[in-house]
C-alpha cells in the first residue's frame, strides 16, 4: 500500500496510526450485536457444533487406545480451569485498575495430545476427514466401535493417503501427531517463527516438516500448492477452514458443563469475559462461536493479538478483512508469540464473527513476557508466549466505562463478573526452552 492509500485509510480509520506505532491498544467494538441478531451471519449452527462433538465421542474409544493420557477422561480431549487470585492482585497494582470479581486460566496450554489450543481444532479436522475415508472405502460403519481405526488394516489404508498444512508451529504439532498415528503421510509446512523443538519432534514422528524462511501466510500458500495436484493429498486450509473452526466450537459447552460443576454462575447479574489469543482466528473464533452458543449474550468474547501481528483487529476495524494484512501497513509480523505470527486474517472468521465480538486489543512481546514470568512464579503455572496475550484483557475491560456503560455492564455486575484467560499453549515447552522464556522475562 503506498503512503497516500494508508493516509486515506487513516483518516477514516484513525486508530491505524497507533497500530502503525505499534502501541498497546483496544478497540471495543461498536457493532457488536445480540446473538439472536448475530448469529445468522455465521452460516453454522448449533447442529453444526452437535455434530461435531458427537463426532469427537464416537472417536474416544480410538483416542484412548492410541493415546494412554487420554484414558483418565476416556478419550476426551479437554483442559481443565484454573483460579489465579494471585495474578489478579499483581495484574490490579501493575496495571492500577480494580479488576472486579473472579479471574481464571482455561489451560488448553495443558491439552493432552499436543499442548495448545491446537488439539482441539487440529486434531479434529484429522479425525473428520479420516472417518471420511474410511467409511466411504467401506472400512468403517458409523455404528462400529471406532477402536477399530487403531489396527493394521486401517494403518495401511490410511498410509495411501497423504495431508498437508502450513503452520506457526502448533497446528503443525496437532495435526503431525494426530495424523501419524492414524497412519497417514503427513507434510507440515513451517513458517519461520516455528520452535526448533516442535519441528524435531514431528521429526521423530515421521512426519516430513518443510521449513520456510518466510511467514506463516508463505508456508500455507507452500502447503496449498503441494496438495493441488494430489487427490490423495487433503490440505488442512487454516485460513478458511469450518471444521478447524467447529472442533474448536466444543468447548463452550464443555466449559458451561465445567461451571456448573464449580457452581460458578452465568447470567445477566453475573457476566462473563474470555479473552482469547488470536492468530488467524480460527481457534479464537471457534471458541467464541461456541461459548456464544452456550452462555449467549451473557459471554463477552474479547481477543488478543501482538502489537506486531494485529491481524484480526485490523480486518475487522477496516471491514477489509482478508483483504488487507498488517505487512500494507507497515508492520513486520515479528513477534516472540509465535502461536500468533499470522499477517492476515481468515477469510472466514472475521465476516463470521465480527458481530459477536465485543472487543480487540494488542499487547507487545515485552508485557507477553513479563506475565509468563509473573504467571511461573506466582501461579507456578509456566506457558508459551502467546497464552499470555490473554491476560490483559481484564484490564482494558475494567478500565473502559465507555465499552461497559454501552454493553449496560453495571459496577454490581462488574464487581460479579468471572474474568477466564483462555491460555492456549505451553504445556509441551522443553524445559531449556522454558528456562530462556522465563530468563527473558527478568526471572
Ligand atoms: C494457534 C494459536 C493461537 C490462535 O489460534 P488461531 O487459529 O491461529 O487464531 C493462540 N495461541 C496459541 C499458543 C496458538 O498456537
Amino acid at each position: 500500500m503506498n503512503n497516500e492509500r494508508l493516509a486515506e485509510l487513516a483518516s477514516d480509520f484513525p486508530l491505524l496510526n497507533n497500530l502503525v506505532n505499534l502501541e498497546e491498544l483496544s478497540w471495543f467494538n461498536p457493532n457488536a450485536t445480540t446473538l439472536e441478531v448475530g448469529l445468522p451471519y455465521v452460516g453454522l449452527g448449533e447442529k453444526d457444533v452437535r455434530d461435531a462433538s458427537e463426532r469427537l465421542k464416537r472417536f474416544a474409544p480410538y483416542l484412548c487406545k492410541a493415546f494412554p493420557e487420554l484414558e483418565a477422561s476416556e478419550g476426551i480431549i479437554e483442559s481443565a480451569i484454573q483460579a489465579i487470585p494471585a495474578m489478579q492482585e499483581s495484574m490490579s497494582k501493575k496495571y492500577s485498575v480494580n479488576i472486579g470479581g473472579k479471574m481464571l486460566i482455561k489451560k488448553d496450554s495443558h491439552l493432552p495430545i499436543s499442548g495448545s489450543i491446537k488439539a482441539r481444532g487440529g486434531i479434529y479436522e484429522v479425525l473428520k476427514h479420516a472417518e471420511e475415508l474410511a467409511l466411504n472405502a467401506g472400512l468403517l460403519s458409523p455404528k462400529d466401535n471406532y477402536e477399530k481405526l487403531y489396527s493394521k488394516e486401517l494403518k495401511a489404508f490410511f498410509s495411501e493417503h497423504s495431508i498437508a498444512v502450513g503452520s506457526t508451529g502448533n497446528l503443525g504439532m496437532s495435526i503431525g501427531i494426530i495424523s501419524a498415528k492414524l497412519g497417514f503421510q503427513v507434510s507440515v509446512h513451517m513458517s519461520a517463527d516455528a520452535r526448533e523443538w516442535k519441528k524435531n519432534k514431528l521429526r521423530s514422528l515421521g512426519v516430513n516438516v518443510v521449513e520456510h524462511t518466510e511467514d506463516y501466510g508463505v508456508a500455507v500458500e507452500n502447503g496449498r500448492e503441494a496438495a493441488k495436484d494430489d487427490p490423495k493429498c487433503f490440505f488442512i486450509d487454516d485460513e478458511n477452514s469450518r471444521n478447524l473452526f467447529l472442533g474448536y466450537s466444543v468447548a463452550g459447552d464443555r466449559l458451561k458443563k465445567q461451571f456448573d460443576e464449580l457452581n460458578i454462575k452465568v447470567d445477566g447479574d453475573n457476566p462473563l469475559f474470555v479473552y482469547l489469543p488470536c492468530g488467524v482466528g480460527g481457534g479464537p473464533g471457534g471458541v467464541a462461536f461456541g461459548l456464544k452458543l452456550a452462555f449467549g449474550d451473557n459471554v463477552h468474547c474479547i481477543f488478543a493479538e501482538p502489537t506486531h501481528s494485529p491481524c484480526m483487529l485490523l480486518g475487522v476495524y477496516t471491514g477489509l478483512h482478508d483483504g488487507i494484512s498488517v505487512q500494507e501497513i507497515g508492520i513486520d509480523n515479528l513477534t516472540a508469540a509465535d502461536g500468533l505470527a499470522v499477517g492476515r486474517a481468515s477469510g472466514f472468521v472475521g465476516r463470521a464473527m465480527e458481530r459477536l465480538l465485543d472487543g480487540f486489543y494488542t499487547i507487545t512481546d515485552e508485557s507477553m513476557y513479563e506475565l509468563l514470568g509473573d504467571m511461573a512464579e506466582l501461579e507456578d503455572v509456566r506457558l508459551e508466549p502467546s497464552a499470555l496475550s490473554g491476560m490483559v484483557g481484564a484490564v482494558h475491560v475494567s478500565k473502559d466505562h465507555e465499552y461497559q456503560s454501552r454493553m449496560n455492564l453495571t459496577l454490581d455486575k462488574m464487581q460479579n463478573a468471572t474474568h477466564l484467560v483462555w491460555a492456549t499453549g505451553g504445556g509441551m515447552v522443553p524445559e531449556d526452552e522454558m528456562a530462556a522464556y522465563l530468563a527473558k522475562s527478568g526471572r
